[in-house]
């Protein structure tokens, strides 16, 4: 479970007390505040705030004094002119915060990304909670034969339930041996934050996590992409979706140039040229190497 009933209420108290604002208000976003979003077995993403809409992009884009923001169509023109030629700052203007709760080898990838704010829960002060990350069957797989950085087929029979019992008993053992460690029954019991280097890279870490648009997209454009390890691209996932409904006009955009789209070297473009003026061009004449010809292919037939 994701949140305990105490914490359900906490937030079901939150949504019940509206108040007024002058502010920029996203009614698409305001579905989404407070509430969590479950995502792995006892993860969640949640907006606890946020900053901004699409006129607000616009509004900076133009320097404007009042809401700054023409007819619906104008403003997604100009947001998408924006996308296009990467003019990124009107995006900065926006901001969201969000909570997360996450794996710690989630959280490893996740904090990469260093253009946002971070406030993580402290093993140091508080003890973590019994809770650990085991896949679910489906999301067990072999290493990948064609991309050292990946995974390939799903596991079956024996193994995948050899796995699952080690994940599991593993994670079990650690924790005993982590409460057995800061037990102050009986003994001084050891520091937290020397009790905690004891635990697996898959017990969940909790973190506030603030970032403007601009680098929130870059940050989807990265972790929502097929290519990114299926436990970071759920909370992607869950991210866009949430952006779709606060910004609607810069996500459709985001989603045609960034994630749907793809960018091309000088020799990939001098091909694609060649192959519209009827050119049959292949790998050896194409002066790319096989593995930038595969990816070009790639992008041409099957962008996933
Ligand atoms: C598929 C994939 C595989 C990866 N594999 C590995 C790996 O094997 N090992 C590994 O260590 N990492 C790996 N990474 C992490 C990757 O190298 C980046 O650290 C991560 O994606 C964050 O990207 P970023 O630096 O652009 O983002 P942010 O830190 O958010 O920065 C955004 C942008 O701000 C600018 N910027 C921020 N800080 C600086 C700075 N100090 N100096 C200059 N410019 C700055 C850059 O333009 C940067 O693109 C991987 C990432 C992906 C998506």
């Amino acid at each position: 479970m994701p949140l305990s009933a105490e914490q359900q209420a906490e937030i079901d108290e939150q949504r019940s007390q509206p108040g007024q604002t002058l502010r920029a208000v996203s009614p698409g976003m305001e579905q989404h505040l407070y509430k969590a979003q479950p995502v792995l077995d006892h993860g969640f993403v949640r907006v606890i705030d946020y900053m901004g809409d699409d006129a607000a992009i616009c509004q900076a884009a133009r320097v404007s004094y009042g809401r700054g923001t023409k007819s619906v169509q104008n403003d997604e023109g100009l947001i998408r002119y924006l996308m296009r030629h990467w003019h990124s700052t009107p995006f900065e203007m926006c901001e969201i915060k969000l909570h997360v709760k996450l794996p710690v080898f989630v959280a490893r990838q996740w904090i990469r990304h260093r253009t946002a704010n971070v406030n993580e829960y402290s093993a140091r002060y508080s003890i973590l909670d019994r809770e650990f990350y085991i896949p679910a069957p489906e999301h067990i797989n072999a290493q990948s034969v064609v991309n050292n950085q990946g995974r390939g087929g799903v596991l079956e029979g024996d193994e995948a339930a050899r796995v699952l019992e080690i994940l599991k008993a593993d994670s079990h053992r650690c924790y005993d041996n982590y409460e057995q460690m800061i037990s102050q029954d009986g003994q001084d019991g050891l520091a937290r934050e020397l009790a905690r280097m004891n635990l697996p890279a898959n017990v969940y870490t909790q973190w506030y996590w603030k970032v403007d648009l601009h680098n929130l997209f870059h940050f989807l454009r990265l972790r929502a992409d097929a290519h990114a390890q299926y436990e970071i691209r759920v909370y992607a996932d869950a991210i866009c979706a949430m952006v779709a409904d606060w910004v609607p006009a810069a996500y459709r955009a985001f989603e045609d140039y960034r994630l749907g789209g793809a960018t091309m070297s000088g020799k990939a473009l001098d091909c694609v040229r060649r192959m519209l003026k009827g050119e049959e061009v292949t790998q050896e004449t194409s002066g790319m190497s096989k593995g930038e010809w595969r990816e070009f292919m790639g992008v041409l037939n099957d962008p996933a």
